[in-house]
């Protein structure tokens, strides 16, 4: 699908990969919807304010989105880490929940409402498409470590959901494709210490460096043109294969 003169809503569309993708997309000729908690869209791009994680507050998000939606990436997203037990007491279950609440719920939230509405798209180009969606997993989503139970849960559900929604969407002509980032540098990680860093970058192949937000940004846009993309998530990370646990995770 050529983003030109389409309407593009991204979830947490105003930091990182998401405001990275906005940009690709403002440039590829779109308009550019972001759906975000906090202000600071770039110029150029709409935004609703809203958390994704309250489904009232996304259903009136996206009926505020003018005309027909025809993509959707859904980048926002938080952090967290804590063990699921310890001697001390069991994991703290509130934090566990927060987590997969914003970043899984939220994107179940987020799809439902934009997927009806691609559905009521007429149909574009030679294959008929009507809405692209791309989801924002992680290599979390395949090889969680050690203190990430809330997130691997909802990165590793938003993963398997990418292929559940090409197959309740593909009679409609919708594609759902994943992408896998590793470590990207984006102010979710920028609180990080360096030698942290240091050590989660030496277990990427090649080349052993942070992605760039840009660079998701472009494969989000690959995906929304290349219409045989469906049904798969797309590791960006450098060939990591994350251990069991880093030194800072064993405190
Ligand atoms: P970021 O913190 O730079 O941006 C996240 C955005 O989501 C922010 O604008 C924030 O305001 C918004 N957001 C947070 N909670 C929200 C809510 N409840 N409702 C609406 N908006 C909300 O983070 P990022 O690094 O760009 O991450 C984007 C996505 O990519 C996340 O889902 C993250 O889990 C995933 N990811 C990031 C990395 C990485 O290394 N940075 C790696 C793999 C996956």
């Amino acid at each position: 699908m050529d983003p030109a003169g389409k309407t593009a809503v991204v979830t947490g569309g105003n930091s990182g990969l998401g405001e990275a993708t906005v940009h690709a997309l403002l440039a590829a000729g779109a308009n550019v919807v972001s759906l975000d908690l906090a202000g600071g869209a770039p110029a150029g791009a709409e935004w609703i304010a809203c958390d994704v994680s309250e489904p009232d507050a996304v259903a009136t998000a996206v009926a505020a989105v003018e005309g027909p939606i025809h993509m959707l990436v859904n980048c926002a997203g938080i952090g967290g880490i804590g063990p699921i037990a310890g001697p001390e007491g069991p994991g703290d279950l509130g934090a566990i929940r927060k987590v997969i609440e914003v970043n899984l719920i939220g994107a179940i939230n987020v799809t439902a409402h934009v997927a009806h509405r691609m559905t009521h798209n007429p149909p574009e180009g030679p294959d008929g498409e009507r809405g692209v969606i791309v989801n924002a997993c992680s290599i979390a989503s395949f090889e969680g470590q050690e203190g990430m139970t809330a997130y691997t849960a909802a990165k590793a559900g938003l993963a398997g959901l990418t292929l559940v929604w090409t197959r309740d969407l593909s009679r409609h002509h919708i594609r759902v494709m994943g992408i896998a980032p590793g470590f990207m540098a984006t102010p979710m990680v920028s609180v990080l210490p360096d030698d942290f860093v240091a050590e989660l970058l030496k277990d990427a192949e090649f080349p052993k460096r942070a992605g760039r937000a840009e660079e998701f940004a472009e494969i989000a846009e690959f995906i929304i043109r290349t219409p045989l993309l469906n049904g798969e998530v797309i590791r960006l990370d450098a060939g990591t294969r994350p251990p069991a646990r880093t030194h800072w995770s064993q405190g």
